[in-house]
């Protein structure tokens, strides 16, 4: 087979998907020597960087500082965005096929996990992740209604995610207006009479899924109290013999200062955050309107399965407590990509070494690869997409010296708004991001905090001026 990547037949592939996985799969491609690449990017939405943007939380600025390295990338020579294209309606992998010798999907993974409780879905329940896009600006979610009138509110679940929703919903006012949050959501939290928020762990202190300093920020909050059961910070005789057998210093870390959350003394602030821990939902109760009006949780106890996971088992032992609205923050999921196999159980497509495979342990679809969430399963911290990037672009740029992709029949450069005028969809390039970068920049600092979003993908093409 004839070698895709060299001067003569340059590379050219189309990445979907423009966060974190996205980027630094292109970056590896882009810095090969070895390798004649362009890279196009799409994204559905008219603004890069994923859910570096949409997911991060608003008072995490420092974090949010990546998107300086893949403006980097993206100023490396071959690369171009292409956000506001929705691959699978406005163009679709015929097309990309037609015009690309590889595809990588770094899509994540949308949607998000249940609990499978009774109650789920009456008024007042939502998935965490449906909030955090609200309040971080996404288009998608800009009408989503949350009630926070109310005063109690449970979020299920203890990793960062939760961390984040339960800390949100805590910040003071002065807080809260520092960041980059949604105007939209700005005017509702300031507005909202949440007094108590619950964070709920089905295991214990030792298997909490939060990382220590998201943790610590719940200790230090202006406005809330921490408030932790002595007897439910304590560990029990399994997680006792584990943490003993493990040397590992973070965790002992996260035990002592979950134990020291719950040596502290309440100051009185207006507001208290109670992490309880060795629960689980079982039902959430009707108002009698049809809308949460409390939840009944189960004592757990943990024991240890064959292949050592430490499992939490429900007791005989129940508690109602008294919520009128739950987010449930129990995992993101992934979700099916038109035109590419699934693998229902985790939720990713299959693939080995981030080439996509017609099922686990598969043949390989050549032409296809993926990286990021939709590869690996919603985990891990933007750093975690850099060894799985580039190990989907090793394997891409291997396959391509062994002439293994699609055989396009136009690939040139201007095939995509050719295609664009054709089908009447409307491309936004990384220089037009900028601009809106710029102007949200400039908005933000009126108001002062670091950014005004723009949440409407119309607002977004207005402010573009075409
Ligand atoms: P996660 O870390 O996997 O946490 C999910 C939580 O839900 C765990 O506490 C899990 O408990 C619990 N859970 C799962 N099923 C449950 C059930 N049926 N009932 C009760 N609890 C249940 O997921 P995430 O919080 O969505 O975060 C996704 C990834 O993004 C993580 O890798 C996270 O670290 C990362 N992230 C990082 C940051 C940051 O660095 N600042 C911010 C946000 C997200 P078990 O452990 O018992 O399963």
């Amino acid at each position: 087979m004839t070698a895709i990547g060299t001067p003569e037949n340059p590379l050219r592939v189309a990445v979907v998907g423009s966060g974190p996985a996205g980027f630094y799969t292109a970056e590896h491609l882009l810095k090969n020597a070895d390798l004649k690449v362009t890279v196009d990017m799409f994204d559905r939405l008219p603004t890069p960087f994923g859910l570096v943007r949409f997911g991060v939380a608003p008072d995490h600025q420092k974090i949010k500082n990546v998107t300086r390295v893949f403006e980097k990338i993206a100023s490396l020579d071959g690369f171009r965005f292409l956000g506001n294209v929705d691959v699978g309606s406005d163009i679709t992998l015929q097309d990309l096929q037609n015009h690309y010798h590889q595809v990588c999907y770094a899509t994540g993974a949308p949607s998000d996990r249940r609990m499978g409780i009774e109650g789920e879905d009456l008024q007042r329940s939502h998935p965490a992740t449906d909030f955090v896009a609200w309040y971080n600006g996404h288009p998608d979610y800009r009408d989503y209604e949350f009630d926070l009138s109310v005063k109690s509110v449970a979020v299920v679940g203890v990793g960062n995610v939760a961390v984040d929703v339960a800390r949100i919903l805590c910040l003071t006012e002065e807080e809260l207006k520092k960041t980059d949050i949604a105007e939209h959501a700005l005017e509702q939290l300031i507005e909202s009479n949440i007094t108590d928020v619950y964070m709920l762990g089905r295991r214990g202190p030792a298997q909490a899924a939060f990382t220590n300093p998201e943790a610590r920020e719940l200790g230090e909050l202006a406005g809330a109290d921490i408030i932790v059961k002595p007897e439910e910070a304590a560990l029990d005789p399994l997680s006792q013999e584990l943490v003993e057998k493990e040397d590992d210093r973070k965790l002992r870390q996260k035990i002592e200062m979950i134990q020291a959350f719950s040596a502290k003394e309440p100051e009185g602030k207006s507001k208290r955050l109670t992490l309880r821990f060795l629960v689980s939902p079982v039902a959430l109760l009707d108002d009698g309107n049809g809308g949460v009006g409390g939840m009944q949780i189960v004592k757990n106890e943990l024991t240890r399965t064959d292949d050592g996971w430490i499992k939490p088992r429900a007791t005989e032992t129940t508690e109602d407590i008294p919520v009128d609205m739950v987010f449930r923050s129990v995992g993101y999921r992934g979700t099916p990509i038109a035109d590419l196999p699934f693998d229902d159980k985790r939720a990713t497509v299959p693939q080995t070494n981030g080439r996509v495979t017609d099922g686990g342990g598969g043949k390989q679809i050549p032409g296809l690869y993926v990286a990021g969430w939709i590869k690996r399963g919603p985990t891990g911290i933007i750093g975690t997409n850099k060894p799985d990037g580039y190990e989907t672009a090793a394997s891409m740029a291997e396959d391509a010296a062994m002439g293994i992709g699609f055989d396009p029949n136009n690939t040139s450069i201007d095939a995509v708004d050719s295609l664009a005028k054709a089908k009447g969809f409307r491309p936004v390039s990384f220089d037009e991001w900028k601009r809106i970068d710029e102007l949200e920049t400039e908005r933000g600092l009126a108001k002062g905090k670091p950014r005004d979003k723009f949440t409407r993908v119309s607002e977004i093409i207005e402010a573009l001026g075409k």
